[in-house]
């Protein structure tokens, strides 16, 4: 499903210039379930952001799904980007005066699908993350996991083949992250393709396979007896 090679990212200030990667190598196959790991400032939200074609690298190669991803014009791109990924974010990113239900719609009246159709799928997302009786609620009227869950919804209203997820529990006291994390297990039990950055070593033993980064480069590439969430609670 995703497949890098000798990956390189180096970011510009002014004169100088920062090597935040410095030729990543991994691959991911369909239905995997991936954390990646590394301290602060290891590069992790840069390979993300990479991987979700939201930034470019400067040196390697990227095949999604097959499709080399370099030098696409913006169009093409954005196609890809709605076809094949879905994204979520330590901050949840909802529009703030959007309910609930709209949030959840919104990538569906991107791709052009009508008005009733919308709420029947935002809808049926709500429902499988738990949220049905919220569905007309202001994003300020839920509470961290309840916004992660309608992000969560959201992120599979494209039915994306691969969800990006940079540090989905970041701002999640313990519990409510291994609810989130049981959700993306379930997710992944479907056999969708989960990336999960975190920092958080108990989320990480959740999924199951941990690549680490350091200095630019994967330190480590483990595969995890996962854990289930919810028997942590
Ligand atoms: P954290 O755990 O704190 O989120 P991270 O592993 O996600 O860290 P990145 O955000 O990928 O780290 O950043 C890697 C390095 O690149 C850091 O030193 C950061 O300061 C730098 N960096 C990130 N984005 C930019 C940018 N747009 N311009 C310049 N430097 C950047
Ligand atoms: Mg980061």
């Amino acid at each position: 499903m995703i497949e890098i090679q000798d990956l390189h990212k180096s970011y510009k200030m002014g004169t100088n210039s920062l090597h935040v990667l410095k030729g990543i190598n991994f691959s991911v196959k369909e239905g995997e379930l991936v954390s990646i790991m590394g301290s602060s400032g290891s590069g992790k939200s840069t390979l993300l952001n990479i991987l979700g074609m939201l930034d470019e690298a400067d040196k390697g190669s990227y095949l999604l799904d097959g499709l080399p991803i370099k030098n696409l014009n913006e169009k093409i791109a954005a196609r890809y980007r709605n076809k094949f990924l879905g994204f979520i974010f330590q901050s949840f990113n909802l529009i703030s005066y959007k309910s609930a239900l709209d949030n959840v719609a919104l990538p569906l009246y991107y791709q052009g699908v009508k008005r009733s159709e919308r709420i029947d799928k935002a809808m049926a997302y709500l429902e499988k993350v738990g949220l049905s009786n919220w569905s007309g609620h202001l994003p300020n009227e839920l509470s961290g996991g309840q916004k992660q869950r309608v992000a969560i919804a959201r992120a599979l209203a494209s039915d994306p083949k691969v969800l990006l997820a940079d540090e989905p529990t970041g701002a999640l006291d313990t519990k409510t992250s291994y609810e989130v994390m049981d959700l993306i297990q379930g997710i992944n039990d479907e056999g969708r393709t989960i990336l999960v950055v975190t920092h958080e070593p108990d989320i990480a033993q959740m999924t199951k396979r941990i690549v680490n980064l350091k200095d630019g480069l994967i330190i480590d590439d483990t595969k995890v007896e996962q854990v289930r969430a919810l028997s942590n609670v």
